[in-house]
């Protein structure tokens, strides 16, 4: 069986266990390396080549995908990730990186419970960090952090460890203020700063694939010492396989972002307003695959063969192909045709697509980006802001 076609396979057995499912975005200013650490994730996670995994790793994976090698468009993604010998299914959105853009952002928040926000170490939090930190946090998007560039610390900017850890901790510093700062006002987000004590703040280098985190660091043994005498001996290479990015970010995801069952019960009241007692809001606070059909709809994108395709996040029943739903803002209803979810930027059929996953469906020809699609007659979902922002131009 092919590699990609074994993914599928567990994604759809994972899809069913609401409890290992991460729903997650990657948010950045521009050029901070979003699109370099994503690729990092999906090569990480057998989704597409690496380079340096050599040709092992070639072979074991299909022509087409060899093919595509490392320019794969990773709107929206589904791959797996073996943490603590269980396996996850991590759902990413991609966010777009630029400015124009907000609007997308935010919508791509709605469907995830977590949010990796990564900051260059050189450049530190820029307006955008802050765009993006408050989009997730009013969405009730739980933040953790990496600081990316860490190799120009070390290499280019020659600094050494004292000067290192002081830039780091005011980054660190500066993201918490930010943080505190938007959800003082919010009563029902727990304190929700980063930490490297607990492990929400990783550190390293997408370019060059290697990643530290506090729990990493205690697994591999190890120090920072080390990893700035490889990376200044340029033995990057050998940083990568001993402690690869990939790896540690998505550790961390598992472990500190919430999955669904945990995070619809603080997120649907957010972002809905319909009747706190209903059966509708039970099933969707319990990510209840067996309820009526909840889906919000956060992108519509364009697929040459299949025509426009609605992605969204299913918060209650199980979507599956000739459904006919409800689509708020319109009479009538419209008719699934197909079910699938995103593997490396392309959309896989399946059966169905449970509660608690981002699901990707051809058939809704009224929908667009914010509506709510369901099978019972129901108040929408919150409509989603679009937060200003100011301009920034790209140096
Ligand atoms: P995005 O706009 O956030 O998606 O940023 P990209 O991933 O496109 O990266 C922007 C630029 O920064 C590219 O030239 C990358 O090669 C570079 N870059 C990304 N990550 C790193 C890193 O860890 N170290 C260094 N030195 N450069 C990086």
């Amino acid at each position: 069986m092919g590699r990609r076609k074994k993914i599928v396979q567990e994604c759809e057995t994972l899809m069913d266990d609401p409890e290992h499912i991460r729903n997650i975005a990657i948010a950045a200013h521009v050029d901070h390396g979003k699109t370099t650490l994503t690729d990092n994730l999906l090569a990480g996670a057998g989704m597409i080549s690496d380079d340096t995994a050599g040709e092992q790793l070639a072979m074991d994976t299909e022509e087409d995908e060899q093919e595509r090698g490392i320019t794969i468009d990773a709107a929206n993604v589904s791959m797996t990730h073996e943490y603590e010998d269980q396996n996850h299914l991590i759902n990413l959105i991609d966010t777009p990186g630029h400015v124009d853009f907000g609007g997308d952002v935010t919508r791509a928040m709605r469907a995830v419970d977590g949010a990796l926000v990564v900051v260059d170490a050189v450049e530190g939090a820029m307006p955008q960090t802050e765009t993006v930190l408050r989009q997730a946090l009013r969405e009730g998007v739980k933040p953790t952090l990496f600081i990316n560039k860490v190799d120009r610390l070390i290499s280019e900017l020659q600094e050494g460890p004292e000067e290192m850890q002081e830039r780091l901790l005011a980054v660190i510093q500066d993201v918490n203020e930010l943080i505190r700062g938007m959800t003082e006002e919010m009563d029902d987000i727990e304190d929700w700063t980063v930490s490297v004590e607990e492990g929400t703040v990783g550190f390293g280098s997408a370019l060059y694939k290697w990643g530290v985190s506090m729990p990493s660091m205690q697994r591999t043994g190890m120090d920072f010492g080390e990893i700035m005498e490889l990376e200044r001996n340029d033995k990057r290479q050998e940083l990568h396989e001993r402690t690869p990015l990939s790896d540690v970010v998505l550790d961390m995801v598992c472990e500190h972002f919430p999955n669904p069952v945990d995070a619809q019960p603080m997120r649907v009241p957010r972002i809905w307003r319909g009747d706190a007692e209903s059966e509708l809001a039970e099933d969707m606070r319990l990510v209840n695959e067996d309820g009526e059909v909840v889906l919000m709809v956060t992108d519509i994108g364009v697929d040459p063969h299949a025509g426009e395709i609605a992605a969204g996040r299913v918060f209650s029943g199980t979507l599956e192909k000739g459904q006919e739903l409800y689509v708020s803002g319109t009479a009538g209803k419209n008719r699934i045709q197909s079910v699938g979810i995103y593997m490396g930027g392309e959309r896989e059929e399946v059966d169905r697509v449970p509660a608690g996953n981002i699901a990707a469906v051809t058939g809704l020809k009224d929908a667009i980006a914010g509506s709510t699609v369901s099978s019972a007659e129901m108040t929408p979902f919150e409509s989603i802001e679009h937060i200003s922002e100011p301009v920034i131009t790209k140096s």
